[in-house]
């Protein structure tokens, strides 16, 4: 693109964020412009559900300080929404009417957290952990709280529910499937981790759904009734149940979406004045089947360099390879550290291992070749894998089997 360009950023987060910045390191002078509805800076969520509700300390959080985009000219303009995009006059229009036109718009809008049908949803005391505010608003209660009941028993529920354990509160996690993280991870990997939260006191409970939050007589929610008709009492109601894309600007736009928003190869949608990543964007990656799209830190940083580097280099008329950064993701769950490499859900085997840290290794194959790793308190494994892979060795059964799944034996293999 040329220097007297503009590229709008819709959306202050991970990979708005990073995409400001890769621009600017991939050399390009026109102006940029980010948009984001929340206040303040862009800030990593990771930690929201983790450290944050200890330490409470906002401005450990964010991705860069004030400094960095002033010294960078980039335009941040928080708690501003982009209602709509008008696509023939290559502009968006802002929740006030503003227009800000555009040469390039990233779409970098994220997720939204995904809300339950059932009566009692709207009672004071049932929350949610997406936002800062969110964790804010959280980390006001929980000192009072003595029973927190979690509707949903994947990452975020998990990451929740050993945090709160470790301030001592009391906490049930409630699944609907027969084994928590069922979309994510192993059945391995599931029954390690719930040996785990059983073992740090939560109460979990599988194959359990919620039919209503009751109201305790003032507003405020006193407990859950059960799909089996039990009640439990909570001060607390934490909804975990997934989230959604946040695709409705693309949509209204006329932009396809299908599970987020659809983009190409090279991470452009149907409009090319138009590209989207991170949590927003379905993709098609060389190691996956069909299209996806992955909520994780790698996703929306390794997505954001690669659109900015396209960008950038749009100007010189270069050679733009398709997106394949390699997925990786990590969850902190108490003192465990769950780590995956590649994409193991397609996995039609998988060879587990123990490690002497009280670490478990999920080894996944596909039709006879590796394809990824999930891991318990085994980093370097993990870091092993992703180099691995990522350098696009190929690992097949025999050769795995002599070496009793020790990765470390394939460093050679490395240049
Ligand atoms: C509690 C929690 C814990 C997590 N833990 C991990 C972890 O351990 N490991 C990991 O890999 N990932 C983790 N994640 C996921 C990771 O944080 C996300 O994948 C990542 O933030 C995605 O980045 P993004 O930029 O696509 O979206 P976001 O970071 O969500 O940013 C999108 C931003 O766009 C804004 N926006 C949307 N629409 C508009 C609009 N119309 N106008 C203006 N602004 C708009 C949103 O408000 C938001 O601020 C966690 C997420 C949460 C919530």
């Amino acid at each position: 693109m040329s220097d007297a360009q503009i590229i709008v950023i819709v959306g202050a987060g991970q990979a708005g964020a990073q995409v400001a910045a890769s621009l600017r390191q991939e050399g390009f002078s026109g102006k940029i412009v980010m948009f984001g509805d929340e206040p303040g800076l862009p800030y990593q969520r990771p930690p929201l559900s983790k450290t944050y509700m200890k330490e409470g300390n906002p401005d450990r959080l964010l991705i860069r300080n004030q400094a960095f985009f002033d010294d960078n000219d980039i335009v941040i303009r928080s708690e501003v929404r982009v209602a709509a995009i008008d696509r023939d006059a290559k502009t968006v229009i802002l929740a006030d009417g503003e227009r800000q036109p555009y040469d390039h718009l990233v779409l970098a809008t994220g997720a939204i957290n995904r809300t339950l049908p059932i009566p009692g949803i709207d009672l004071a005391g049932v929350l949610e952990l997406r936002t800062l505010a969110h964790a804010e608003d959280i980390r006001g209660r929980i000192g009072a709280a003595r029973h927190i009941a979690i509707i949903g028993g994947g990452f975020i529920g998990l990451e929740f529910a050993a945090m709160a354990r470790g301030l001592g509160t009391d906490v049930t996690v409630l699944e609907l499937a027969d084994r928590v993280m069922a979309r994510a991870v192993a059945p391995e990997t599931s029954a390690y981790f719930d040996e785990f939260h059983r073992s740090i006191g939560v109460d979990l409970r599988l194959q359990t759904g919620v039919k209503e939050i009751i109201d305790r007589g003032d507003g405020h929610a006193g407990g859950v009734l059960l799909d089996d008709g039990d009640r439990l009492d909570a001060d607390l109601v934490l909804v975990a149940a997934g989230v959604a894309a946040r695709d409705e600007l693309a949509r209204e736009a006329g932009l396809p979406v299908d599970n987020g928003i659809v983009v190409d190869p090279m991470l452009q949608t149907a409009d090319p004045a138009i590209s989207a990543i991170g949590d927003c964007a379905s993709f098609i990656h060389p190691l996956a089947d069909g299209r996806m799209r992955i909520e994780s830190v790698q996703n929306a940083t390794d997505q954001a360099r690669a659109v900015a580097t396209r960008l950038a280099a749009e100007a010189s008329d270069n050679d733009h390879p398709p997106y394949s950064g390699f997925p990786w993701f990590w969850s902190d769950q108490g003192d465990r550290k769950l780590q995956i490499a590649g994409l193991t859900a397609k996995a039609d085997e998988r060879v587990v291992r123990r490690n002497n840290r009280g670490g478990i290794l999920v080894h996944c194959l596909k039709d006879g070749r590796y394809v990824g790793l999930e891991t318990v308190n085994a980093s370097g494994d993990h870091l092993m894998a992703r180099r691995l892979l990522s350098a696009g060795i190929e690992l097949d059964r025999s050769s795995l089997e002599a070496a009793d799944y020790d990765l470390k034996s394939f460093k050679d293999r490395l240049t």
